[in-house]
């Protein structure tokens, strides 16, 4: 048994919006994901490098808050963050505050894989980019006119908080044939981000976790609520000590403890047993799952 599970971001956004169109993109930019991942996972390949290829071609689709297409900070610049994990045997590793770095999920690896920590941040995290050989691209790189637009919009006050830019976070988690889980987040964060703020993205336990005895979650919405209810690590910790299956765990915390917490958005969560579980509180959250037993599925608003 193997599956996959991606997200391309929770929040709002009005089915005025959503065009035919807009959906199309937004499914087929979904599904390319899920089968660049599960092409990955098929050849029976390891699910850490399913998620992050996954998560690499979403950072690359400008539709995505994530890599090219990420919302922009106060100061006008792309900060982005990612984080991957691996369920085997806990490794993790994770970058915030990054700019120069075309595919912070591939940096997020480099730190697991290539250095003793696990979190490293911005002008260090780009200094660790170079020496690992990554060939730095301008800030300018992950520029969209619509980013330009929400931005300005926020600044002069006329957006409301977060409006559709809360769509795009994108994240994978996987269960490979070896019974290994893994998953991966990346993001631009939040529009109008002031003073390095760091989302709940990068944080191992809140936006990203994996451990091969429970499950493997990635997260999206607003980032605050996600860190105060440690959020990834609190649905595995339902499985582990109350022994909920990964369905009823995401749920509790996703449309339960979230909810009273007053935070918006949803998360993606892989069992053991290759079970997804895809919840959210938002009013939409970009998501799709493929399995071997034949399952493949994409979503945007509640079904
Ligand atoms: N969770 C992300 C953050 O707070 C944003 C998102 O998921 O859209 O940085």
């Amino acid at each position: 048994m193997h599956a996959i599970a991606v997200h391309g971001g929770a929040g709002t956004l009005p089915a005025a919006d959503l065009t035919p169109a807009k959906e199309r993109a937004y499914r087929d930019g979904l599904e390319r994901a899920l089968r660049a991942g599960f092409g990955v996972l098929d050849s029976g390949g390891a699910s850490l490098d399913a998620v992050v290829a996954a998560v690499q071609v979403l950072e690359d689709d400008p539709l995505f808050n994530a890599g090219h297409g990420a919302v922009l900070a106060a100061n006008g610049q792309h900060e982005l963050d990612a984080s991957v994990m691996d369920g085997r045997d806990l490794r993790a590793g994770a970058v915030t505050g990054v700019r120069h770095v075309r595919s912070p999920v591939v940096l997020a690896r480099l730190v697991m894989d290539r250095s003793p920590h696990v979190m490293l941040a911005g002008p260090g995290a780009e200094e660790f980019a170079l020496e690992q050989g990554l060939v730095p691209v301008p800030n300018t790189h992950f520029a969209t006119e619509r980013r330009r637009l929400e931005l300005e919009q926020m600044l002069a006050g006329r957006a409301e908080a977060g409006r559709e830019s809360l769509m795009g976070t994108v994240g994978a988690v996987a269960l490979d044939a070896h019974g290994n889980l893994a998953a991966a987040t990346s993001t631009g964060g939040m529009t109008g981000k002031k003073w390095g703020r760091v989302g709940d993205s990068p944080i191992i336990g809140a936006g990203t976790y994996a451990a091969n005895d429970c499950c493997a979650v990635s997260a999206t919405g607003h980032g605050e609520y996600f860190i105060r209810a440690a959020v990834a690590h609190e649905i595995a910790s339902l499985m582990r000590y109350r022994g909920l299956d990964v369905v009823a765990a995401a749920d509790e915390v996703v449309r339960g403890q979230l909810v009273r917490l007053g935070g918006s958005g949803g998360v993606i969560a892989v069992g053991r047993d290759g079970r997804v579980a895809l919840p959210f509180n938002s009013e939409g959250m970009l998501r799709g799952a493929m399995d071997s037993r034949g399952l493949l599925v994409t979503g945007l608003l509640q079904d």
